[in-house]
C-alpha cells in the first residue's frame, strides 16, 4: 500500500466544499521563478493612478538578440507589479495590480532585463517535434525519426517514433499521435479506477492547459493535459487516481487522499516529480 506523507499535502491547492476546484498539481504558473519573491525583490509599489483595462494583453521584449514574449495579466490582489517566467512559453508574465498600466509593467520589466536574462539562460531549451529530437514517451526518451520511404503512419519501435509521409506534417501529426496516446493510457485507468469505487465517469477531455495536469467538474467530467504521456507511467497513474477520486470525495480532505492512495501507488513520488519535473513537459513541440 503507497504511504503518504501528509506534509506534502499542504502544497496541494484545498478547496472549500461550496464552490470545488479540484485539480492535480499546478504548471508553469505555479512553480516558475517568480521575481517577486521574498529572495528576489524585484517588485515595485506602484503608486501612479494610470487607467487599466483589465485585460490581458501581449507584446514582445527585444533583449538584445532575443525577443521575448511578454504577457499581461491584471490581478486586483496583487499589491505590486511582478513579474515572473513562463516555462511553457520562455516568456515573462508581467502581473499588474489594478492600478497599474502595461507601460509601467513594461518598464518594470525593462529594468529588470537582467534578472529575465539569467532566468532565460538557465531554462532548457524548447524541443520541437523534428526529425532527430528526443521527447520522453511514458518518462523514457525516444527519438523521433522520419522515414520518407514509408506512407503516412506513425508507430513506436524500440526507443524510435517513427514517422512517415509528408516531413512538413510531422510536428503535427506527432502531437496528434501522442495525444492519441495519452488518451489511450488516461482512459484505460481512470474506468478501471473509477469501476473500483463505483463512480462514473460522464466524459474525458484531453487538452493542453497551462496551469493544471488534470481536473473534475462536478457533473463527472474528467480532463487531463496530454502532456502527462510525456511522463513516466506512475506520474501519470497518480493524476488519473486523483481526478477519479475527486468522483467521490470533493475536496482535499483526509478521505481523500486515503482514496486516492488506494487508487495509485506512491502518489507522494508523483507529486514530488510533477512538481520539479512538470514545467519542463511544457517545452516540448512548442
Ligand atoms: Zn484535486
Amino acid at each position: 500500500m503507497p504511504k503518504s506523507r501528509p506534509s506534502t499535502r499542504s502544497k496541494h491547492p484545498r478547496s472549500s466544499g461550496q464552490a470545488p476546484s479540484r485539480s492535480t498539481g499546478r504548471g508553469p504558473g505555479r512553480t516558475s521563478s517568480q521575481a517577486g519573491d521574498k529572495a528576489g525583490g524585484r517588485t515595485v509599489r506602484v503608486a501612479a493612478n494610470e487607467e487599466s483595462d483589465g485585460n490581458s494583453d501581449s507584446q514582445v521584449l527585444t533583449l538584445e538578440d532575443r525577443r521575448v514574449p511578454l504577457v499581461f495579466q491584471q490581478n486586483k490582489r496583487a499589491r505590486r507589479i511582478i513579474i515572473r517566467l513562463d516555462h511553457g512559453t520562455a516568456g515573462i508574465v508581467v502581473v499588474l495590480p489594478t492600478r497599474a498600466s502595461r507601460d509601467q509593467g513594461r518598464r518594470f520589466a525593462l529594468l529588470n532585463k537582467g534578472w529575465i536574462r539569467d532566468r532565460l539562460d538557465l531554462l532548457p531549451p524548447a524541443v520541437r517535434f523534428e526529425h532527430g529530437a528526443i521527447i520522453p514517451f511514458l518518462g523514457v526518451e525516444h527519438r523521433i525519426r522520419h522515414r520518407r520511404q514509408r506512407r503516412v503512419a506513425i508507430w513506436r519501435e524500440g526507443n524510435e517514433i517513427h514517422v512517415g509521409g509528408d516531413p512538413e506534417r510531422l510536428s503535427q501529426r506527432v502531437e496528434e499521435w501522442l495525444k492519441r496516446e495519452a488518451r489511450r493510457e488516461i482512459e484505460r485507468r481512470a474506468r478501471r479506477k473509477a469501476a473500483l469505487i463505483d463512480r462514473e465517469i460522464s466524459g474525458i477531455a484531453i487538452r493542453d492547459p497551462k496551469s493544471r495536469w488534470g481536473s473534475c467538474s462536478p457533473t463527472g467530467a474528467l480532463s487531463f493535459s496530454w502532456r502527462l504521456v510525456l511522463a513516466p507511467r506512475s506520474v501519470l497513474d497518480y493524476v488519473v487516481a486523483h481526478e477519479v477520486a475527486h468522483l467521490k470525495e470533493l475536496n482535499h480532505g483526509p478521505r481523500f487522499w486515503k482514496l486516492c492512495a488506494a487508487l495509485t501507488r506512491n502518489a507522494d513520488d508523483a507529486r514530488a516529480w510533477l512538481h520539479r519535473h512538470g514545467p519542463a513537459l511544457h517545452r516540448y513541440g512548442c
